[in-house]
């Protein structure tokens, strides 16, 4: 038999994202997405100049702007994928012949 007790859960939600570059606040979108930035996450391999370290940050959409102009080689849009329509079901094969 188990018995159980209530505990609370905590959980963490972004509350403010600061562009690492310029230091400015990046707002939120119409309804409240923040989708005009870019987020970095890299964790380094031992044996490399940051020897296991893992860096973050993000970039307001002006500062990836800015970055991505000082590439020798500029990054390829995507193109967007299709939906893909829903395959109609297969008819299960009859017994009836
Ligand atoms: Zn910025």
């Amino acid at each position: 038999m188990k018995t159980f007790k209530t505990v609370q859960l905590q959980s963490q939600e972004v509350e403010q994202i600061v562009c690492n570059m310029c230091g400015c606040v990046i707002q939120k979108e119409t309804f409240g997405y923040l989708d005009t930035f870019v987020s970095v996450n890299k964790t380094w391999n031992y044996g490399t100049g940051w020897d296991g370290e893992t860096h973050s940050f993000d970039l307001c959409e002006g500062c990836y702007d800015k970055l991505i102009a000082g590439f020798k080689i500029a990054p390829k849009p995507t193109p967007e994928i299709p939906c893909i329509e829903q395959e109609p079901e297969c008819e299960e094969p009859s017994d009836k012949s």
